[in-house]
């Protein structure tokens, strides 16, 4: 397995797109998302500004499809760390250590001030259903290419998820966003993985809407889906877990389900575990691994008015 998916380069200049696929191994229909949307823009000959290019995460987790080897490679991403790995003897590495240090060198590559603007789209999938939404760094919240997705975007969960790739990035000149797709292998989250990519290219500037609308064969479910979701929210509560507390997750919530004060949501070793707010459930954990149980959330308004 390589590293780099594709690469598709026009032969005028614009915008570098960078598409960051299975940072999660088992969060992979990503790569067949942009493997079909880099084929139709060749198989068409769509007319390209600038450089797009997928990119590999955790190749090893992707081979054995589960998250990771030994430690979250989206929680890695801190520059003391980075520097740390300098003097770090290099047999302890682990096995994200290495797959992080070569990812970074696959981006650095690419990178340059040649570009009009630089993107980093990380695709993502959820372990919970209607994992829909889009995770940005502060201040890009209302940038036009979160808002041409269309889905709910979250504000502030940076604050509280440390170490992610789209952290790293955005201070090295990338506009970055976490795209969740949804439902982990469905194809609810190929298909709106597909759209997203094409909504992406065109609101950098790497094609035009013309060139896309006949490829894009699932925009009418990004709309669907996104009409029944918020547009965005904060973070008011998130159940950290501990891998000893034998947590588990009621079954049946999916992503932003209202929830009450005082309603039952999980259990662990200490009894029952009820939401302390009003608001939406997110990210409920339906899988073994990972330290977030769930988050509550609730509805903002967009400082910037939309259209
Ligand atoms: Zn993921």
């Amino acid at each position: 397995m390589d590293r780099v998916l594709g690469i598709v380069e026009g032969k005028e200049k614009g915008p570098l797109v960078i598409c960051v696929c299975a940072l999660h191994g088992n969060e992979q229909v990503s790569i067949r998302a942009f493997e079909r949307v880099c084929d139709a823009i060749n198989k068409h000959q769509i007319p390209f500004k600038g450089k797009f290019v997928g990119l590999l995460g955790n190749i090893e987790a992707v081979k054995l499809n589960q998250r990771f080897i030994d430690a979250d490679l989206n929680r890695v991403w801190e520059e003391e760390y980075i520097e740390y790995l300098k003097v770090k003897p290099k047999a302890e590495y682990t096995h994200e250590d290495r797959e992080m240090l070569e990812l970074k060198a696959a981006i650095a590559e690419h990178d340059s001030d040649d570009y009009d603007i630089k993107v980093i789209a990380d695709l993502h999938a959820t372990s919970s259903e209607n994992g829909n939404f889009i995770v940005v760094p502060p201040g890009i919240a209302d940038h036009a290419i979160i808002k041409a997705l269309h889905l709910p975007v979250v504000v502030d969960l940076d604050q509280y998820l440390i170490g992610t790739l789209l952290g790293y990035v955005v201070n090295h000149g990338f506009i970055s966003f976490a795209f969740e797709g949804g439902l982990i292998g469905s194809d609810q989250a190929l298909n709106l993985h597909i759209s997203g990519l094409w909504e992406i290219l065109e609101a950098a500037g790497c094609i035009t809407h013309n060139d896309h609308m006949n490829e894009d064969h699932y925009a009418n479910q990004l709309m669907e889906i996104s009409s029944e979701l918020p547009k965005q929210v904060k973070v008011l509560h998130r159940h950290w877990v501990e891998p000893t507390d034998g947590f588990k997750m009621k079954p049946g919530f999916v992503n932003f389900e209202r929830i009450n004060k005082g309603q039952l949501l999980a259990s662990d070793d200490a009894g029952d575990i009820y939401s302390p707010y009003d608001g939406m459930i997110f990210m409920p954990l339906y899988q073994d691994t990972g330290n977030d149980g769930f988050f509550v959330v609730e509805e903002v308004t967009s400082i910037v008015e939309t259209e």
